[in-house]
């Protein structure tokens, strides 16, 4: 079980000491969904993921470290407005902060994670307005990096489908399905094929795509395959995948 422990913390970009709480632990939660939104139990966790200095409102994942780059977004006119901006549910624009800290730095990719940890959190407060413009945004930051891995690109289809933007989705799922997908991801992308075509944007997890694990594709079958990768050390959407058919 995790469990939350409370540290004094002086920020590194005003001096402000303050108590933080940060999650210790936690075991296996269960597969996560498409867009790797993890299961109720993490996500209730939330918010421990970032510290927010009551001071300067700098937020990071630990108070008391920060570049000049960063010390600079926090003191600029963007982020002193984004702090004020009460529109916005406070967890999910802790973690906006964080993503307009990481875009301003170059880190677009982090950046699109942190924007989307902030739809999670307008998911799970029935904002669904904000979960879509949030998640439009995450998929714009990953598309501005650099080129998004596999990985993130079928992600991305599953992003955009829940953002209701089907024919973003669709086009999304026919750049994949161009190159030769590895199994079973090609089926994930078949399953994001069937929801984009049903119209559905609701949330389906890693274990709802995929057969159980007696249906796992045969050894022997031809082409790219997940199961016969070089074993790499990843968390992920292939890391989930790898877990349900126990494979990691
Ligand atoms: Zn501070």
């Amino acid at each position: 079980m995790p469990s939350v422990v409370e540290t004094s913390v002086a920020c590194a970009v005003c001096g402000r000491e303050s108590r933080q709480r940060q999650v210790k632990g936690g075991g296996p939660a269960g597969p996560p969904d498409l867009d790797l939104r993890p299961r109720d139990a993490v996500r209730s966790t939330m918010a421990y993921w970032l510290q927010a200095c009551p001071g300067c409102g700098y937020v990071a994942p630990r108070l008391d470290r920060a570049s000049e780059a960063e010390k600079a977004v926090v003191w600029s006119g963007p982020y002193r407005a984004l702090l004020a901006e009460t529109n916005y549910p406070a967890l999910a624009r802790r973690f906006l902060c964080r993503a307009m800290i990481l875009e301003e730095t170059g880190e677009l990719h982090a950046a699109a994670e942190a924007t989307l940890q902030a739809a999670w959190v307008a998911d799970d407060l029935r904002r669904p307005e904000l979960a879509r413009e949030w998640r439009l945004t995450a998929v714009a930051l990953f598309r501005q990096g650099p080129p998004p891995d596999l990985e993130q690109q079928v992600r991305i289809v599953d992003i955009l489908r829940r953002a209701g933007d089907f024919g973003g989705a669709a086009a999304q799922a026919s750049a994949l399905e161009r190159g030769a997908l590895p199994e079973p991801v090609d089926r994930v992308v078949a399953f994001e094929r069937r929801l984009i075509a049903a119209g559905d944007v609701r949330a389906y997890s890693v274990a709802s795509a995929l057969p159980p694990p007696a249906a796992r594709p045969h050894a022997a079958s031809r082409g790219p395959s997940l199961f016969r990768a070089e074993p790499r050390q990843r968390g992920g959407l292939f890391g989930a995948i790898l877990r349900l058919f126990g494979r990691r």
